[in-house]
């Protein structure tokens, strides 16, 4: 062998070990390298996940704020919606007081009053609006007789539905002034003294001075209907007047007047029915319930 042989193999040798170290630092320095770029990546990772997590709970957070967003506007527009509904209903009751106030005040007080010594109508009192009642209705056709324009519709209805029924009634007296009530009362005196208290009302205190009220009879009584009570036509009015408005003011045994079969009140429908269903006499009520019915006193 070549004594330099042994050299030679030392410095290949020497070499191989240089050349295997330098590859082994350089994989140390690769795995290193990838170890930290691997580490890098799962810190990334970790935020990406974290900052994934934080968006999405954000946005779920954003979802439920815009959902509540959503709840609370609807409930604003229902509140809302509520609000105007109760404020027009409001405005309608108000509305609706209004008109009943103004009705009460146009309305005549004097058509459903009861009247009595003490408290009687004013002497210069007469109807609103009155129409004179066609001739063929009345007993003395020369005479003129008038009534309230409100009342003639449920009048004439009345005396026409008697016809029908053929039952004979006629009018006697209608609506009296202050002044034909006072002469009529003056000759009543005359005729009877005293006791025509009893059964005609001093002048002011005559229901007929309303334009409301009227003195039935017969065609066959004619001006004496002192008997009126006799007849089929006051039976007829005892079960019919009511459904025309009308009541019997003095019926029998009332403190007020004699018992006048002929004199009949329009105080309207529902006040004349409740009287009838009840039976009860118009001056039986009190003044406060009766006037409850003023303002409906013309409704059909
Ligand atoms: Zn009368």
């Amino acid at each position: 062998m070549n004594p330099e042989s042994p050299r030679k193999i030392n410095i290949l040798l020497a070499l191989l070990v240089l050349v295997l170290f330098l590859g082994l630092g350089y994989l140390g320095y690769q795995n290193y390298r990838l170890t930290q770029e691997k580490t890098a990546l799962e810190i990334e990772l970790t935020n990406t996940k974290q900052d994934f997590a934080s968006t999405t709970e954000k946005l779920g957070a954003d979802i439920e704020a815009f959902k509540a967003l959503l709840v609370a506007t609807q409930n604003d527009k229902v509140n809302a919606e509520q609000n105007a509904r109760a404020q027009q209903e409001a405005l309608d009751a108000m509305s609706n007081t209004l008109g009943l106030y103004q009705k009460l005040a146009t309305t005549d007080r004097e058509l459903l009053a009861k009247y009595s010594k003490t408290y009687f109508l004013n002497e210069n009192y007469s109807p609103a609006r009155s129409v004179t009642v066609p001739s063929s209705y009345t007993i003395e056709p020369l005479k003129e007789k008038m009534i309230s324009v409100d009342v003639w519709p449920f009048l004439q209805k009345l005396l026409d539905d008697a016809t029908t029924a053929n039952v004979d009634l006629k009018i006697a007296s209608a609506f009296r002034s202050f002044d034909t009530q006072s002469t009529l009362k003056t000759t009543y005196k005359v005729t009877y003294g005293s006791g025509a208290n009893r059964f005609s009302a001093d002048q002011g205190y005559s229901e007929h001075q309303l334009g409301t009220t009227i003195d039935f009879t017969t065609a066959k009584l004619g001006t004496s209907f002192a008997t009126f009570e006799k007849t089929p036509a006051f039976v007829w009015l005892k079960e019919n007047a009511y459904k025309y408005g009308f009541i019997l003011s003095y019926p029998k045994n009332n403190t007020y007047y004699i018992f006048e079969p002929w004199h009949w009140r329009f105080v309207g429908k529902a006040l004349a029915q409740r009287l009838h269903d009840e039976n009860k006499n118009f001056y039986d009520l009190s003044q406060r319930d009766i006037n409850e019915y003023l303002i409906t006193i013309f409704n059909q």
